[in-house]
């Protein structure tokens, strides 16, 4: 049986975002992504509210420990563990603690959770260009999706967005940058992501602000050493690995910048990357009138996890408020390009199209990982990039497949390149 035809038994006949309306009715969920840093988070804001929401579905590649402990604590009615050893073993150990919930293995599987029946809300939570397609097929299945998930945006752009427009979906941003511009916009503008028009609106300037990660204060001659350790090791956030290291490498300010051109439909010129190394300010959005709106709060994933489920209520967190009695004072720094060259990268790719932004994020995907290893070193993974970027960027992306098809061959292109740098 797949989870279409399990998911089918049982309809949902008021619709996606029926719960929040109507406290007796919890929102049924479906976590792709479960056992990660947002996935985790997610769920424990969720056991704040067991009035308000339901588990359905929860989703991971391989970490069966971690998803045997969260199918014992909310009893989803399926589980898909994308590995299939890991989901025959998931399945034994589920057994034999008497657990009834199906295990559900392959890519195909992510798909049919994310477009169930019984699901009305996603929260988008798979790490990198394996998000893409379960997320997308939630927002084809009118879902309300809660997008932590950037690569999906930044390699299929206008894809996703026709999706977006053509579906009754609700698309919430989790990225705390892209969470905290929201939040600062007119409700007009809040009901359709993608589709903005931020000028009609007396909006000249998006405001992304990012801390400038773990590195912000070394030489740039002295990055050529950090370890995999010391780029994980964030000031103010924690998170997954691979996100960790964006965001050292300011990559992720880069992925984000593309992600709030198509988010809030902008021109590159209309959006500033700032540094704020305090990450106090999750990012500011500014009017004709000289006003600035900004969204503060302490920096943790709970908070615009716990706005988007509850969207246009509010719940609570567990987030501890903000203490200006006791805080440093709030600093920002103009970018040095020199220092970030992936952060430049990304907004050259944001200028350039689709084939350049699906390009980079393959073959940042592929020297991450590969740095992770301890393969390379950190500064190669710019030079990576550039190379990988600059051989692929008049590539012709309009529909699903190029992007696909795209994404592979950089990624087999990017391997063999970092095999010559070894
Ligand atoms: P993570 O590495 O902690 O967790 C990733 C999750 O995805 C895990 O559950 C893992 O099992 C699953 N996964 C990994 N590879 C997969 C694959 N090939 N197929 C299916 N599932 C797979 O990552 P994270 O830090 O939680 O980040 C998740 C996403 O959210 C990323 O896109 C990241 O950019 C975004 N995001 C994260 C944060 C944060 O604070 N962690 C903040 C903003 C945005
Ligand atoms: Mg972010």
């Amino acid at each position: 049986m797949s989870i279409l035809d399990k998911s089918s038994l049982a309809d949902n006949p008021l619709g996606y975002n029926n719960s929040m309306n109507n406290a007796v009715i919890p929102q049924k969920i479906c976590i792709l992504g479960s056992t990660g840093s947002i996935g985790i988070s997610t769920l424990e804001v969720i056991d704040l509210h067991p009035d308000k929401f339901k588990i359905e579905s929860l989703t991971a590649y391989s970490s069966v420990d971690k998803m045997f402990k969260q199918c014992q604590q909310y009893k989803p009615s399926y589980v898909v563990m994308v590995d299939a050893e890991s989901a025959e073993k998931l399945t034994k150990q589920l057994l034999a603690a008497d657990l009834t919930m199906t295990v559900f293995s392959g890519e195909q599987a992510l798909i049919e959770a994310a477009q169930a029946k019984d699901v009305d809300t996603v929260m988008a939570a798979i790490v990198g260009f394996a998000g893409l397609m379960p997320t997308l097929a939630a927002v084809k299945a009118g879902k309300k999706v809660l997008l932590a998930n950037k690569e999906a945006l930044v390699t299929s752009g206008q894809i996703f967005i026709d999706a977006l427009k053509t579906s009754n979906a609700q698309l919430l941003p989790i990225d705390s940058e892209h969470n905290a511009i929201f939040q600062c916009l007119p409700s007009f503008e809040q009901q359709r992501p993608g589709m903005c028009q931020l000028a009609s609106s007396g909006i000249n300037k998006i405001l992304l602000t990012g801390s400038g990660g773990p590195f912000r204060t070394f030489a740039f001659a002295d990055l050529d050493n950090v370890t995999p350790d010391q780029a994980c090791a964030h000031p103010n956030w924690d998170m997954g690995r691979k996100i960790s290291v964006d965001s050292a490498t300011m990559m992720n300010k880069g992925l984000e910048f593309i992600e709030a051109k198509w988010l809030f439909n902008l021109h590159v010129d209309d959006i500033q990357v700032v540094l704020h190394p305090q990450s106090t300010i999750h990012s500011m959005v500014q009017y004709i009138d000289g006003s600035v709106i900004a969204q503060l709060g302490n920096p943790d994933m709970r908070t615009p996890i716990a706005h988007a489920l509850a969207f246009p209520e509010r719940i609570e967190s567990g987030v501890e408020p903000l203490d200006f009695f006791n805080s440093k004072a709030f600093e920002f720094e103009a970018v040095d390009f020199n220092k970030y060259p992936n952060l430049k990268l990304a907004i050259d790719a944001c200028k350039l199209g689709q084939g350049a932004c699906t390009a980079l994020n393959a073959a940042n995907e592929i020297a991450v990982a590969a740095f992770l290893n301890e393969k390379i070193k950190f500064t190669d993974i710019a030079k990576i990039n550039e190379t990988s970027m600059n051989k692929f960027v008049s590539e012709e992306v309009i529909t699903i497949d190029d992007v696909i098809n795209l994404d592979k061959r950089v990624r087999s292109f990017t391997s063999t390149l970092i095999g010559n740098f070894i």
